[in-house]
């Protein structure tokens, strides 16, 4: 079993005296501001001189700054702009302030896995990445709890990376949860694959193909709703609680025989083919470059995949479903109808 770090592995102190500067204030930038902050950590927010999240990030009673002048202030810095500008922003404004023995972090090993950031060889490069979205980092960094995160080290020139790494995942919370060691490549590859394959791509389109099936033959789309999405979170908390051993015992009997005859109907050993293909695209870097080259070239194939999925019939279904449902929590700023963050 892997060694997990909890609280009692991680000393805060490695902080006291060090300034970390927070390069971005978007779903996990805040959440890492203001829980460092909340954890007695001097703390500088960076943001370019128009960006809409600095009045955020003032409100809240943060230091904002550009980001060279955060970076110059900082002993860490930690990237969360998104990815696809994390290597602009790097080469730009990070990189020319650094200095020998300061130390750059990631929430993610995608610039360092596939070589869009290489730092200096005189700096640390570490990661803390929460296993979750950023605002549940911070609901339950406030509730008392944590997220759990990994952290790994690609370079440690000061010695100290992961002891300055572990006291990071404490000021965020992650330590009261458990913290995981890994490696850049073996997060930035998991990562990938997990959301392509399962979380994100694999369950959004069973989820799509479910309504369609439904739906073209003549069910309610109401009535699909219900039983191919809205379902799914119930099922999938059972999951988180007891594995799939826990979600089988609670269903009803007929519904676990129909999951062991229909789930490999529909999930055919084909589909692990398609998973190994999906995986051969992340290690190679095909995936990165589609990403990054898209990025680079005003995102074209992005816009048009986010507009083709977000007109799928079961979007309005959903969209007019949940408006009934005053009982479901929306406490971050996530607005309706929009993809807006
Ligand atoms: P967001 O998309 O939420 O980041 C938005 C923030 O970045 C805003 O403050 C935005 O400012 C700023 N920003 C955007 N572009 C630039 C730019 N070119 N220059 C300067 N600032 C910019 O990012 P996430 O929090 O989703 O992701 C950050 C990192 O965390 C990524 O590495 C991601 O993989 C990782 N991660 C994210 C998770 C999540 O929950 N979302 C989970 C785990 C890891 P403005 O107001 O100007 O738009
Ligand atoms: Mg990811
Ligand atoms: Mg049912």
């Amino acid at each position: 079993m892997t060694d997990l770090y909890y609280d009692d592995d991680a000393d805060l102190s490695v902080l006291s005296g060090k300034t970390v500067a927070i390069i971005g204030y978007g779903s996990q930038g805040h959440a890492h501001a203001l829980s460092l902050r909340d954890s007695g950590v001097d703390v500088v927010v960076g943001l370019k001189e128009s960006s809409a999240s600095r009045a955020k990030a003032q409100e809240q009673g943060l230091k904002v700054a550009t980001v060279a002048e955060a970076a110059e202030a900082a002993d860490v810095v930690m990237m969360l702009v998104p990815d696809q500008h994390q290597a602009d922003v790097y080469t730009t404004d990070v990189a020319p302030n650094l200095r020998p023995g300061n130390a750059v972090f990631f929430s993610h090993g995608f610039n360092i896995r596939f070589d869009y950031i290489q730092p200096a060889a005189d700096v640390d490069v570490a990661m803390v990445a929460p296993k979750g979205p950023g605002h549940v980092v911070r609901r339950e960094f406030e509730a008392g709890r944590g997220v759990p995160a990994l952290v790994a080290v690609e370079q440690n020139p000061s010695g100290n990376a992961k002891e300055i790494a572990l006291a990071y995942a404490k000021g965020i919370g992650a330590t009261r949860a458990g913290v995981i060691e890994t490696t850049f490549t073996e997060e930035a590859e998991t990562d990938l694959f997990g959301e392509q394959a399962v979380l994100c791509g694999g369950a959004s389109h069973l989820v799509q193909y479910g309504f369609e099936v439904l739906t073209e033959a003549g069910y309610k789309p109401e009535i699909a709703y219900f039983e191919v999405l809205h379902e799914l979170k119930l099922i999938v908390d059972l999951m988180v609680e007891g594995g799939l051993t826990k979600q089988r015992w609670s269903i009803s009997d007929t519904a676990e025989f129909g999951d062991y005859v229909g789930g490999p109907q529909v999930i055919t050993p084909d589909v692990k083919e398609n998973m190994k293909s999906v995986l051969a695209d992340v290690q190679s870097g095909a995936f990165a470059k589609r990403f990054m080259d898209d990025q680079r070239s005003g995102a074209k194939e992005f816009q048009q995949l986010r507009e083709k999925n977000q007109s799928h019939p079961i979007e309005s279904t959903g969209r007019e479903l949940r408006k009934l449902f005053s009982w479901i929590p929306t406490d971050d700023d996530y607005t309706e109808g929009t993809a807006a963050r």
